[in-house]
């Protein structure tokens, strides 16, 4: 049995965590008062009132007035509430996948304020890759004007195994990477000289969802990636489930009907070469090969989206999201999470969806109102990097409170002294 003893709480760890609630709590409910704060967040009236006028004090949330859009919205709220400072602070991201090698910059409350798309970048050396990143996020950070003293930190969302305690990689079949003992993080580091976020893209999405997106507050759900391949990121009880080292989610190789592919994995019968983009491009003729091709991944990716463009794939696309069905029914049986979300840019095609959720009722009578709701994910995993820095570095106990504070401080002092 474990015994969650307090004892290495202190008052500053404390003050921390509640400083967190009190801005996570504002950030999904603009508008709020200090004494819905206090009663949602269960502190006591003062308490709450010390902790706004610090973050006020620092910049970071700002008191919405009646004439405000934001008071607008919630008729009923008290006149004058309680709001994130758009741009108070800022997180930034980098994207790799096959997809998007992208870094782009968000404000506090999840906008994305400014992308670029890097072209041949050379994955071949983590090392290079990484530096690569950086400077492009490091121009990207000067062209956008964001002042980066007001920057919570870097999250990087990526196709591959991490363990995000360390900050490592510890294994991309995708990239072919492995062990690479934090040497991603630190080049960004030494480049940016920020915190730095790193997750797999399946578990950053799930994040981003959960927090800005189509899972907002929703407490158990699992997030499904279908692009060439299938992951998945578990919500239980707002806490991502990892699984022993780090590997939960691999729902691409679940067991489906046999194809003539062969997956990463050395099998014929996985989920990964029947409901998701190397199967489609392999029945669309596309393929003169069997054997998934590392080397190939900038090729599937691009024929996939042409093909969601052609209406003739439509056919083999909604077949794919039929082969997805049994496992989610299988998933909903085990996990009894409220809501499914097909993410990715075959998971979130209209066609894709509809044929998941078609076969779903009729194959396995899947009734949402008794089950889990299927939805549509609303994030692109460029935004999710940045939102994963956001979710970390911002809306936790890890906010550096004291630096924002003084550059709220200095800034303040050049403005009146
Ligand atoms: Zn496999």
């Amino acid at each position: 049995m474990v015994i969650n003893s307090n004892s290495s709480a202190t008052p500053a760890s404390l003050r921390k965590t509640h400083r967190g609630m009190i801005l996570s709590r504002i950030q999904s409910e603009p508008g709020i008062s200090r004494a819905e704060l206090a009663r949602m967040c269960g502190f006591s009236e003062m308490a709450a009132t010390r902790i706004v006028r610090e973050l006020l004090t620092a910049n970071i949330i700002e008191e919405s007035n009646a004439k405000g859009k934001a008071a607008k919205k919630h008729i009923g709220r008290p006149k004058t509430g309680l709001r994130i400072r758009k741009d108070g602070l800022f997180a930034v991201g980098i994207t790799v996948s096959a997809y998007h090698s992208e870094v782009s910059i968000c404000d506090a409350d999840g906008r994305l304020c400014a992308s670029d798309r890097l072209e041949n970048v050379s994955l071949d050396s983590v090392s290079e890759a990484a530096q690569f990143y950086a400077k492009a996020l490091r121009d990207l950070i000067v062209s956008s004007g964001v002042n980066v003293d007001l920057i919570v930190g870097v999250g990087v969302a990526l196709s591959a195994i991490t363990a995000p305690e360390r900050g490592e990689i510890v294994a991309s079949e995708y990239f072919g990477w492995a062990n690479d003992q934090g040497q991603f993080c630190r080049e960004i580091q030494q480049i940016i000289h920020l915190p730095v976020e790193i997750e797999n893209i399946s578990n950053a999405l799930a994040i981003a969802e959960m927090r800005f997106g189509a899972a907002r507050d929703v407490a158990d759900f699992t997030l499904i990636h279908v692009a060439t391949f299938v992951g998945a990121g578990i919500v239980s009880g707002h806490r991502l489930v990892r699984g022993d080292t780090n590997v939960s989610g691999r729902l691409g190789h679940f067991r489906s009907d046999e194809r003539p592919l062969i997956c990463t994995c050395g099998r014929r019968d996985c989920l990964n070469l029947s409901a998701a983009g190397f199967g489609i491009l392999s029945r669309m003729g596309q393929l003169d090969h069997l054997t998934f091709d590392t080397s190939k991944l900038t090729f599937y990716a691009d024929s996939l989206l042409a093909a969601l463009e052609d209406e003739t794939a439509a056919d083999l696309v909604a077949e794919a999201g039929a082969q997805l069905a049994p496992a989610l029914d299988c998933i909903g049986n085990l996990l009894r999470p409220t809501m499914i979300v097909l993410s990715g840019y075959l998971g979130a095609n209209k066609d894709y969806y509809r044929s998941v959720k078609t076969t779903l009722a009729t194959q396995f009578d899947h009734n949402p109102k008794t089950s889990f709701r299927l939805v549509r994910g609303t994030i692109s995993s460029v935004e999710a990097a940045a939102l994963l820095a956001l979710h970390s570095l911002c809306y936790s106990d890890r906010l550096d409170y004291d630096r924002f504070a003084r550059v709220a401080e200095q800034s303040q002092g050049e403005t009146y002294g």
